[in-house]
């Protein structure tokens, strides 16, 4: 199995070590793994790498390498924040640093006149200003060569109609193909909240991201995929990978890529659905 989306304490709002995340890992079945913790960023600092832990950062990684080598591949990657005007800011982080793989994600949307809007911010993401925004920044994000990957694009599905979504998204489609951004396929969609039409309540046990309607059509315009679980919590290690791969699997998925020094690995999904099932519980 491959994990190309993973995070631990120096994300500061995720818990375990880097070994200890690694050690989750294994047992969940992960044989390559991109440790993709927050970059450091001015808004929400503090739930963030702080650049002087970078290096302490990376080090714990490369003594996970050696320590587990053979057991698992472990890559050294972050997941930046992209907003407007965060281009210079990141493009001078990432000249600093060599990385495996590199995620662009918008987690913070500024709309006018409204403070700032987090994405799971569940109510206020079908307001038509907020959407606005959004999509134009998804749009610059991708269009900005600096990322491998969009993290959680269709993270929305949490609080929109997928028919708005998947609307927003048409004029989006040709980008990824032809940015060579992929498309991530996040599965903290299927342990995460997202708001029920009806009640407006938040509800658990549905299945919000990633989209299964977008999928076709992004494989039409030849998008390449990476597969994260998202984990924040050693426990989460590897979590619906395997259930997401299955179910996507029969809507036209055939390769899934990983990053390993910027340049891209295309593995069959079928390769990855045979793999030897997890050991939790036998040990
Ligand atoms: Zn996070
Ligand atoms: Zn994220």
């Amino acid at each position: 199995m491959i994990d190309s989306h993973s995070h631990t304490f120096y994300s500061k709002h995720a818990i375990g070590t880097v070994d200890e995340l690694v050690r989750a890992s294994i047992k969940a079945g992960v044989k390559i793994l991109t440790i993709t913790d927050h970059a450091p960023f001015a808004v929400d600092a503090n739930n963030r790498l702080l650049v002087c832990e970078l290096d302490r950062y990376f080090a714990d990684i490369e003594r996970a390498q050696k320590a587990y080598q053979g057991e698992i591949t472990i890559l050294r990657g972050l997941e930046f924040d992209y907003m407007p005007n965060s281009d210079t800011y990141n493009r001078a982080l990432l000249a600093q640093y060599e990385l495996d793989f590199v995620i662009g994600s918008i987690h913070y949307v500024e709309v006018p006149g409204e403070p700032m809007v987090k994405v799971w911010e569940l109510p206020r993401l079908a307001a038509q200003a907020f959407l606005d925004r959004y999509f134009a920044d998804l749009q610059a994000l991708l269009e900005s060569g600096l990322f491998d990957a969009v993290g959680h694009a269709d993270t929305l599905l949490r609080g929109v109609d997928a028919d708005v979504v998947q609307r927003r998204f048409e004029p989006l489609l040709p980008l990824f193909a032809r940015n060579g951004v992929a498309y991530e396929l996040n599965a903290s969609g299927i342990r995460k909240s997202s708001l029920d039409a009806g009640s407006g309540r938040e509800v658990h046990g549905v299945w919000s991201y990633p989209s299964l309607s977008l999928l076709p059509q992004l494989i039409e315009h030849q998008a390449t995929f990476t597969v994260g679980s998202d984990t924040h919590d050693p426990r989460d290690a590897g979590a619906g990978i395997g259930e997401m791969l299955a179910t996507l699997k029969p809507l036209g998925l055939q390769t899934i890529s990983y990053y390993e020094r910027r340049r891209r690995i295309d593995v069959p999904v079928n390769t990855l659905l045979c793999s030897v099932p997890a050991t939790d519980g036998l040990t």
